[in-house]
């Protein structure tokens, strides 16, 4: 070791426990102080153990058809990891919110790690590409971001597939979804997507669709239809949450 190796190493632990001690990390669910060692820098290990695991994909997929109409779903495949009622369980939804209107990029890679992991376990097939579920042009300018964009970077450190942001596009500005009905999302969600510079990487391509929350699935389907009209082999589907009503 050298000398400033040597001086380094005592150095960084006294400012991390200076940090640790006046601005700790504190879970976003329960707002017990995290431990400075913590993989997990917005949740504790009590509030992740307490989570509710998503319905398996067979009936995630199930419930995507019947929210809309069967004929028209272009999905093959959909995972979530978690199941939360934003009204019963916010906590999961407050982390989404942080992550979506706050800011909190870090939020989508940690989620993302975790639903990478879960992918790599159950995924039927090899996939060619992780696609974030991509925002309008207007909206990245007013949030500075697009949140999918952040999940999908932490599954690729698990997952080491590659993130193609710019494969497809929002062609429209959608309202917001949170008010609206399953009839009203598909209506709000169809044609909203299409050709994003790169999208002849589509061509053959087996892709992963990424996005933070599954309500009705129209938004995942819309991209799905896309991705195959551009070409995709295949498009399945992985979000963080499924929202329970
Ligand atoms: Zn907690």
């Amino acid at each position: 070791m050298n000398a400033v190796a040597r001086l380094v190493a005592p150095v960084r632990l006294v400012l991390t426990s200076l940090l640790d001690f006046f601005a700790p990390w504190r879970c976003m669910m329960c707002h017990a102080v995290l431990p400075s060692d913590t993989l997990w820098h917005y949740i504790c290990q009590r509030c992740l153990d307490r989570l509710a695991p998503a319905p398996t994909p067979i009936e995630l997929l199930a419930h995507i058809e019947q929210s809309g109409d069967p004929d028209e779903c272009a999905l093959s495949f959909v995972i979530a990891r978690w199941s939360a009622s934003p009204r019963q369980q916010p906590g999961l939804f407050d982390l989404v919110h942080a992550l979506k209107y706050y800011g909190y990029w870090r939020i989508g890679v940690e989620l993302g790690r975790e639903l990478g992991a879960a992918v790599r376990l159950l995924a039927p097939v090899r996939y060619d590409a992780l696609v974030p579920v991509p925002i309008h042009p207007a909206r990245r300018r007013e949030r500075g971001y697009n949140q999918a964009e952040a999940i999908a970077e932490g599954m690729h450190e698990i997952l080491r597939i590659p993130v193609w942001c710019d494969a497809i596009r929002r062609t429209r500005y959608t309202q917001s979804q949170t008010r609206l009905s399953a009839a009203e999302r598909r209506i709000n969600t169809r044609d909203a997507f299409g050709a994003g510079k790169q999208a002849e990487r589509l061509r053959g391509a087996t892709v992963l669709i990424v996005d933070d929350v599954l309500t009705t699935g129209s938004t995942l389907n819309s991209v799905a239809t896309a991705a195959l009209q551009l070409g995709a082999a295949r498009a399945d589907a992985a979000t963080i949450v499924v929202a329970a009503t």
